[in-house]
């Protein structure tokens, strides 16, 4: 498939720091994807670049095969073809609901935008609230109030820069996935820019893992990129990891916790990441011939799960069990990996 949006090689430089680096990615028609990474990593101006309302260094921005920026070319954002959400809206504070709507809809005339900023209120869910002034909304209907803006010129691009990051965490999580069903029900291709990796991963179908200086660590799908991280960054970033350097043999890693199934290196020192949830703790009673005693040191509630830390060899581990987990505090268990992935050290 073509995509629709191409990033190819994006660098960019504030006076001399560089805060994007040789940055690529395509998305493909109708696709949501993720920009995810820490504060100041350099999503937020990926973003702009692509908008065109900032010019890279170097690299190419095409869309559906046509180039909107290169070092010879920079279409206008207004002539893109593409939406955006900024974080805090951007609404006009004294234009009502309809006019801020009607306002995402140049050259045609006043009725004609009149009659679509009213099909797409309905649409967002807000057709009795055409008359209000912004700052008589709630923090969830400005939300819904920008994107029907962005979405009235019907671009084939959405740009959502950390959109839900102001909503309370209930209506973050409704309001998150009524506009993700918008977006696949009218086929807009969207790319969120979000710091919070549970939101990445509930709302991209693909997400790309970006690291401080601007670089772009790895691009998957949300079971991939949590589940087979390439690099230690990766996995830490996702999500709590256990991180143990291990000798690996066909396939097959010694770990404190006896042999384990190994993915992504066959032979070699290698540093392994296992998720809280991949390891399970048995009673220390139980046949093993290679696990080492480990004893219960802590113990989180919360709420749908308990997390565990148990040292073994003087190292602490973190384990995630559901609700009805045995074991106390002071407990003696051996631990049991289901699975471990070799990832790359940091290297800085
Ligand atoms: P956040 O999640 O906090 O918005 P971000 O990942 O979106 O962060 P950017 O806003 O892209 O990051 O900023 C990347 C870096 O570039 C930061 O260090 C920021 O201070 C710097 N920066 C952004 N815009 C400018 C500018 N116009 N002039 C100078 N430095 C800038």
């Amino acid at each position: 498939m073509t995509p629709l949006l191409t990033v190819e090689s994006i660098t960019k430089r504030f006076a001399t720091t560089p805060v994007v680096q040789d940055v690529s990615f395509s998305v493909y028609p109708g696709e949501i994807f993720a920009l995810l990474g820490p504060s100041g990593c350099g999503k937020t101006t990926t973003l702009r670049i692509i908008a065109g309302f900032e010019t890279a260094n170097a690299g190419t921005i095409s869309m559906a095969e046509r180039t909107l920026a290169d070092s010879d070319t920079h279409v206008p954002p207004e002539s893109r073809g593409i939406g955006f959400v900024f974080q805090d809206y951007a609404l006009f504070p004294h234009k009502n609901v309809l006019e801020n709507v009607a306002f995402g809809l140049r050259k045609v005339s006043k009725k004609a935008r009149h009659e679509k900023a009213v099909a797409v209120l309905d649409m967002v869910g807000l057709t009795n609230l055409h008359e209000r002034l912004p700052h008589h909304l709630s923090g969830g209907e400005q939300q819904r109030v920008a994107l029907a803006r962005a979405i009235i010129a019907r671009p084939k691009l959405l740009l959502l820069d950390e959109p839900f990051s102001s909503l309370d965490p209930g209506l973050r999580q409704s309001t998150r996935e009524e506009v993700r069903a918008l977006l696949k029900t009218e086929g807009i291709s969207a790319v969120l820019v979000t710091h919070a990796q549970e939101e990445a991963l509930s709302f991209a179908e693909r997400l790309g893992v970006m690291k401080e200086g601007g670089t772009l660590e790895q691009i998957g799908t949300p079971e991939t990129v949590y589940r087979q991280p390439k690099t230690a960054y990766v996995a830490d970033f996702l999500g709590q990891t256990n991180f143990i350097h291990a000798h690996v043999k066909d396939g097959i890693a010694e770990t404190p916790f006896g042999r384990v199934k190994v993915d992504g290196a066959d032979t070699g020192n290698v540093l392994l990441s296992i998720r809280p949830e991949c390891l399970k703790m048995i009673a220390s009673d139980a046949q093993s011939s290679t696990a080492k005693n480990g004893r219960i040191v802590g113990q989180a509630f919360k709420g749908h799960d308990f997390t565990y830390r148990v040292e073994v060899d003087r190292q602490h581990y973190f384990v995630q069990t559901d609700y009805r987990c045995p074991f106390q505090v002071g407990d003696t268990v051996l631990l049991e990996a289901a699975s471990a992935v070799a990832v790359m050290p940091e290297t800085t």
